[in-house]
């Protein structure tokens, strides 16, 4: 899958989803909507971790390889879920800035597998998605949904 269909807001890759470009031209100053997105918890993370090689996104909380940066402009790719909330000054459900962000791997263990990093992770989510039938006739569609989750 290429790269550039990923977003830089939750780092999200999502299939079938279509992806906007935020193109901040040079001489230009970025949108405001996009300081809804400024990192928050400063203590967490090192004074560089925000840093980008286009000065006017630093401090946002970005995925670095979901943006492209070269002399004449900078452009975001940004999924269409992200892309509904910016214009409202609404923060991505799904964001990293959203307190999602945790860091990187450390370079020993770029190469885990998802059940390795399961394993040794700090944060884990579990979410199982359940049906409430009011009926037991199986030709009912009526149904409630219910979300169950917890982080560990
Ligand atoms: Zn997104």
């Amino acid at each position: 899958m290429d790269d550039a269909t990923c977003c830089c807001i939750c780092s999200g890759r999502q299939h079938g989803v279509e992806v906007h470009n935020i193109v901040l031209n040079a001489n230009k100053e970025p949108s405001d909507c996009l300081s809804i997105l400024r990192n928050e918890d400063e203590a967490l993370f090192p004074d560089d971790e925000f840093l980008f090689a286009d000065p006017r996104l630093n401090g946002l909380v970005l995925d670095l390889d979901r943006l492209q940066v070269n002399a004449e402009q900078t452009t975001l790719y940004v999924c269409h879920p992200c892309n509904g909330y910016l214009p409202r000054f609404l923060m991505p459900c799904y964001a990293l800035a959203n307190r999602l962000y945790r860091g990187h791997f450390p370079e020993e263990f770029q190469d885990l597998t998802w059940i390795e990093e399961r394993v040794c992770a700090k944060f884990t989510n579990t979410a199982v998605v359940t049906r409430h039938y009011q009926s037991s006739d199986s030709s009912q569609s009526t149904c409630s949904t219910a979300i169950h989750a917890h982080t560990r």
